[in-house]
């Protein structure tokens, strides 16, 4: 009881100079919820006069949303615990199955062994089909995941004393976010969903960092995948224009310099081209690792085999 006397809050009507003592719990109200008594006076809630209580029963409400809350919260977690089970029983099998030891192989009959070895040579098929459903499953869980923080906007209401307290922690969560964005995106992307991919990536770009590469990346990618050839070498130009060795765009840019599908005169494919093998040619040798090299190379050679482009800049054919 007292500790509702310490409220003290003042009514948020300027004009009020009282603390306010009441709460309305009609859910479609669009006065001020929380009010003092000369708002009752004024009349604002008296078309639901069987909603108005103290705040005895506003601070008993409080407690018992956080309780209900926590319920869910611990549900949700059961619903992860059971995956996580299966999981474990999944593991286990593979175990089993296919880690044999030495010892055991000793004990087997032939009859065993030969049905051990009919098991292993389908371990491939097996292994690349257990891959791609969970990983399937998986992607679908993070969607929904994060679809539905977004759809209640679970991150996005910040009470006051939680500002101050995210202050500090702000930039390790733009860091995060930005992560969950990329894989957010990408994993859209390998679902072919690349409608809300772009949307997912527009809201980052505009929250977040809107000078990110690898996000102007992921929507270049996105576009190429909706045939918008046109917005997608906009895209990936501004992330070369931030980034000029990124790799990932000149790809992108290369693939629809390749593709038949892109309905441009044969000049403008030549300028886009000979802008970027001077690029890859810059590449080739600034950048040394492995799978660079592999992507250059590979773009390179598509670019070879059509004719029209046979004008290459030697020192790029020399790496090949
Ligand atoms: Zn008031
Ligand atoms: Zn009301």
């Amino acid at each position: 009881m007292n500790k509702i006397i310490d409220l003290q809050i003042k009514c948020s009507n300027k004009e009020h100079d009282s603390f306010v003592q009441l709460a309305c719990f009609n859910e479609n109200c669009k006065a001020n919820r929380i009010y003092c008594l000369e708002c009752l006076r004024l009349g604002y809630h008296s078309v639901h006069p069987n909603e108005q209580y103290d705040l005895i029963k506003l601070l008993q409400f409080i407690k018992q949303i956080r309780q209900k809350s926590d319920e869910l919260i611990k549900q949700l977690s059961s619903c992860i615990e059971k995956i996580n089970l299966s999981f474990s029983i999944l593991s286990q099998g593979l175990k089993q199955k296919y880690q044999l030891s030495e010892d055991q192989i000793q004990r087997f009959d032939a009859k065993q062994l030969n049905q051990a070895l009919d098991q292993m040579l389908k371990y491939n098929e097996t292994a690349g089909k257990i891959l791609l459903d969970v990983g399937n499953c998986s992607k679908e869980t993070f969607i929904q995941l994060n679809k539905i923080s977004t759809q209640f906007e679970l991150n996005e209401l910040i009470y006051c004393d939680q500002i101050e307290q995210q202050k500090g922690q702000a930039q390790d969560l733009e860091g995060q976010n930005q992560l969950n964005t990329k894989i957010l995106a990408t994993s859209l992307i390998e679902l072919n969903k690349y409608n809300d991919a772009i949307i997912c990536i527009d809201k980052a770009l505009l929250l977040l960092d809107s000078n990110h590469v690898k996000s102007f990346y992921l929507k270049a990618k996105s576009l190429l995948n909706l045939r918008h050839y046109n917005d997608a070498i906009t895209w990936a130009d501004k992330a070369l224009l931030i980034d000029s060795k990124h790799i990932d765009s000149l790809c992108i840019k290369g693939k629809i310099c390749y593709s038949p599908m892109y309905q441009q005169v044969l000049q403008d494919r030549l300028a886009i081209i000979k802008k970027h093998l001077l690029l890859l040619n810059k590449l080739c040798y600034q950048i040394q690792s492995m799978r660079y090299q592999q992507k250059q190379k590979l773009y390179v050679k598509q670019i070879l085999n059509r004719k029209v482009f046979q004008q290459v800049d030697y020192q790029v054919i020399l790496i090949l």
